[in-house]
């Protein structure tokens, strides 16, 4: 840690979401401060993140939480600072304290003044033009550095003016179900799923868009839809399981209005979550065209995520029926290690380049590149450089980055010979490790 913060409380938690701000702090319930502040809290939902007003929150503290849960990736989505399971330590700050909110290093710097408080602002500014100069130069280069293809992952229609001001080849990512937090009564309504594709396709022009269709369940409850209480929810009738069980109100509306969308032109592909088996991909693939025969729509590519252990050691039985697949690395972690994603006892275990993860990584692009199906990486991994460097080594050949970060990813990506993949792609199938590949991979490529 920086000297200068020793006399600062410092309270660690893990990284959730990369950046450093500096502002005080807040609790809901607390008065609002003049300005923008620091939230922290016991814990929040996805929705109450999406739910964040921006101009007022600079970044996110919380006691509990994992780093790769979906409040994460949506803190991701939306460019914010996040730190999660600091303890409770940080709800007992009285508000207003001034902190530094170190985002990667997983630190809650508070109580700030003099000299640590002047070199906490200096680095605020300092990663804000280093982050300009890296947009600009991203954008110059165009979606593909070192022949990896970027897109962005989507949080709120508010965003599409930023993609098409970055550097991403189009949405690689539209987490459909995060576009119904806060009114989820809609989320079975053919019309409101029509209205949301269609002026998002309006607002990308050209830009192919990803929609992966409903994942509900897991940390993401949909009350409006009254589904029993599971004891292991993540394990349990989530994603296509779900969709499967209820194609009238979930599967049917949701692909009707995509292939309506992609009817009046707009340039979809459907990719389908939590697929175990290549049985519940046929079927939905099924359901799929009979809707588009119907509508007289165009075919659109079909794909599954890869992030359920069976799909991806069973890969060699998806490679003749899908158009794409795309790894999550999110769960893909949680089910290899057997920790969940929002445990934050367990926030510290989680390893997304854990030797088993990036074997697994391998294996699937090792099996899809031969048959000829392209393959991309969606999780929170692919938005660090570092995870990007490691999954393009292992043979990736597209991500899907967070917004926020994909300046940093395409500089990483950039610096990538081929030399360099050979030699990551080895320590990741040996040694493998987060804490190893940070250190291996910021030396080789001078990160
Ligand atoms: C993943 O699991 O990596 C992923 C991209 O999906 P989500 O985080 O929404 O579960
Ligand atoms: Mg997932």
């Amino acid at each position: 840690m920086n000297r200068l913060f020793v006399n600062a409380e410092t309270h660690r938690g893990v990284s959730g979401t990369r950046g450093w701000v500096v502002a005080p702090v807040r609790r809901l319930s607390d008065p609002a401060p003049q300005g923008r502040y620091i939230l922290v809290a016991e814990d929040l939902t996805p929705a109450d993140t999406a739910g964040l007003d921006l101009t007022l929150v600079a970044g996110f503290c919380t006691a509990g939480g994992g780093p790769t849960s979906h409040t994460v990736q949506v803190a991701h989505g939306l460019g914010i600072p996040a730190v999660v399971a600091a303890g409770t330590g940080v709800l007992t700050l009285q508000p207003g304290t001034l902190c530094a909110l170190d985002g990667d290093g997983g630190l809650l710097h508070a109580g700030l003044d003099g000299p640590a408080l002047q070199a906490a602002t200096a680095r605020e500014r300092e990663q804000g033009e280093r982050d300009r100069l890296r947009h600009e130069a991203a954008l110059a280069a165009g979606p593909a550095p070192g022949g990896v293809t970027l897109s962005t992952t989507f949080v709120k229609p508010a965003q599409a003016a930023q993609l098409t001001r970055s550097a991403a080849s189009g949405i690689g990512l539209l987490a459909t179900e995060l576009l119904f937090l806060g009114r989820e009564h809609e989320i079975t309504d053919e019309a409101a799923h029509h209205r949301v594709y269609r002026d998002l396709v309006r607002m990308v022009g050209d830009a192919e868009i990803t929609v992966r269709t409903l994942d509900i369940g897991g940390d993401k409850p949909v009350p409006a839809l009254h589904l029993p209480q599971e004891d292991n929810s993540f394990l349990g009738v989530r994603g296509i399981r779900l969709a499967l069980r209820r194609p009238d109100d979930l599967l049917i509306p949701q692909l009707r209005a995509l292939y309506r969308v992609a009817a009046g032109g707009g340039r979809l592909r459907i990719m389908f979550p939590m697929v175990t088996t290549v049985g519940e991909f046929t079927r939905a693939a099924a359901i799929a065209e009979d809707v588009r025969v119907r509508l007289r729509a165009p075919r659109v590519p079909l794909g599954v995520m890869v992030e359920v252990p069976a799909c991806a050691l069973a890969v060699d039985h998806f490679v003749d029926h899908v158009d794409f697949l795309s790894i999550g690395t999110n769960d893909l972690t949680q089910y290899l290690l057997a920790a969940s994603r929002t445990n934050p006892a367990l926030a510290r275990d989680i390893d997304p380049l854990h030797v088993a993860v990036n074997r697994t990584v391998a294996h699937v692009a090792d099996t899809a590149g031969p048959a000829g199906v392209p393959l991309s990486a969606c999780g929170g991994l692919a938005a660090s450089p570092v995870g990007a460097a490691v999954l393009a080594s292992l043979g990736a050949g597209g991500l899907t980055v967070t917004l926020p970060a994909l300046p940093a990813v395409h500089e990483a990506l950039t610096r990538l010979s081929e030399d360099a993949r050979q030699a990551i792609r080895h320590e990741a199938l040996t040694t493998g490790g987060t804490a190893h590949l940070t250190q291996y991979v910021t030396t080789l490529l001078g990160l």
